[in-house]
């Protein structure tokens, strides 16, 4: 993985300076061995010029000494490797010196003359060994010089190409992978020599930061949105879940006497029957409605109709135990759940309010009464039975002559639809 770019380089450099080396150095073994053969090619041209014309004298003169001695002569250069000489009449006569090879294909052939006569022919065979031995010299020479120059810049370039590109490159991806936008964010610098002039590494820094500065703030502006969002998010919850609870309180709500309405009546008076009878407790009902109220309307009027209904309410609200839940059946009727109050205990309250409310003076209307009807929970009451019972007391409370309470008298067979509840008041 480290410096994987730097060894590709260099594989690829040892290639294509071994491909160069091998081919400088064949151009060069080639013009080499050219020179040498024409080294030979004057070799042979100096014999002639120089050595043959004395051979040819003593070949004339048949000195066989003197023949031997200037053959051993020519035989001595070192680009021969064997001399043959053949002499005397039709050249029957021979005299060698050196390595004769009778299959040589490079044979130098003269005819020695004297006087316009030929006296006989000199075979000289070339030393093509020291020829072959000059050129592997040289090969193997040339060849390891190319390979280590090669080597040399090789190598360089590697470490130059790992100290000067891939050591910064290497720098950037760490700084690159180190990044996460929201942390503290310092510009990246290179570590190396501070460079008079900038380079392409200087740019490609200065672009790495530039970037990377704007992921930063892009993140910064997106975690400030996110946070103004979800504090909008929170505050239109809050306002919601208030509006919604307003809006709860208000279903259940008597606009005119801010009392429960009949909707909230039901809901509790539901709850209020479970519980009691899931803890086996006492659950009472007082039902109540003004007496003559319908005379208030048309003698003062609707308003005063209205006034009275606030003030009767709030003078039940005031007389009230705690644990009591009042609230308005509709028009001039209002209810009142007592939990964990049995008959006679609830029937003393409902004569509480209702003297309560005699002994009130109303504005504008005076005195005023109401009539009260108590019924109490037992075991198999629905919560209609049970208003069923009260209403029947409350009638009964009205046809006694009002302004009074009427206690349910209920038998224990709660079932039976047509048993009569009876007034004890
Ligand atoms: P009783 O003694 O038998 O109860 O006689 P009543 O006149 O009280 O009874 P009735 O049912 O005949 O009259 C009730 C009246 O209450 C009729 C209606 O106009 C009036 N009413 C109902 N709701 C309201 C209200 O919200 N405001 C006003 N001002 N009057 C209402
Ligand atoms: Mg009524
Ligand atoms: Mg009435």
């Amino acid at each position: 993985m480290k410096h994987r770019l730097a060894r590709r380089m260099l594989a690829w450099i040892l290639g294509i300076s071994a491909v160069a080396a091998l081919v400088a150095t064949s151009i060069q073994l080639f013009f080499d061995y050219r020179r040498d053969l024409s080294e030979l090619e004057q070799g042979m041209h100096y014999i002639e010029q120089n050595q043959l014309p004395g051979l040819s004298d003593a070949a004339w003169n048949f000195n066989i000494p003197s023949m031997q001695l200037q053959l051993e002569g020519i035989g001595r250069s070192p680009w021969v490797a064997g001399v043959s000489l053949r002499y005397g009449p039709r050249q029957a006569a021979e005299l060698t010196t050196g390595q004769i090879a009778t299959d040589s294909h490079h044979l130098y052939t003269y005819e020695l003359h004297r006087n316009d006569a030929v006296v006989g022919k000199i075979y000289i065979y070339p030393n093509l060994d020291v020829l072959y031995r000059r050129t592997i010299d040289r090969f193997v020479v040339v060849l390891s010089t190319q390979i280590g120059k090669s080597l040399i810049t090789t190598i360089s370039i590697f470490l130059l190409m790992t100290w000067l590109i891939t050591r910064p490159l290497t720098q950037m991806a760490a700084f690159a992978q180190a990044f996460q936008p929201g942390q503290n964010f310092r510009p990246f610098r290179l570590r190396r020599r501070e460079t008079s002039s900038p380079d392409e590494l200087t740019v490609l820094v200065d672009a790495l930061n530039d970037a990377y500065q704007r992921i930063q703030k892009a993140h910064e502006f997106e975690v400030q949105h996110a946070e103004i969002l979800s504090r909008e998010v929170a505050e239109r919850t809050r306002e919601l879940s208030a509006a919604h609870q307003e809006l709860a309180r208000l279903s259940v709500t008597d606009k005119l006497t801010g009392i429960l309405n009949r909707l909230g009546l039901d809901e509790t008076l539901q709850s209020a029957i479970t519980t009691a009878k899931k803890e086996q407790r006492a659950l009472s009902l007082i039902i109540t409605d003004i007496d003559h109220f319908k005379q208030v309307n048309d003698q003062h009027g609707h308003l005063t109709g209205d006034q009275l209904l606030q003030e009767f309410a709030r003078i039940l609200q005031q007389t009230i135990p705690a644990t009591a839940v009042l609230g308005r059946w509709g028009g001039e009727e209002f209810l009142i759940i007592c939990p964990d109050s049995n008959p006679e205990q609830t029937r003393l309250l409902a004569e509480q309010l209702r003297s309560a409310v005699e002994g009130h003076i109303f504005p504008v209307v005076g005195h005023k009464t109401s009539s009260f009807g108590v019924a109490s929970l037992t075991e198999s009451d629905s919560s209609n039975d049970l208003l069923r019972h009260a209403d029947n007391a409350l009638y009964e409370a009205k046809r006694g002559g009002r302004n009074r309470v009427a206690l349910a008298k209920q038998s224990g067979n709660m079932h039976a639809e047509n048993t009569k509840d009876q007034v004890l008041s």
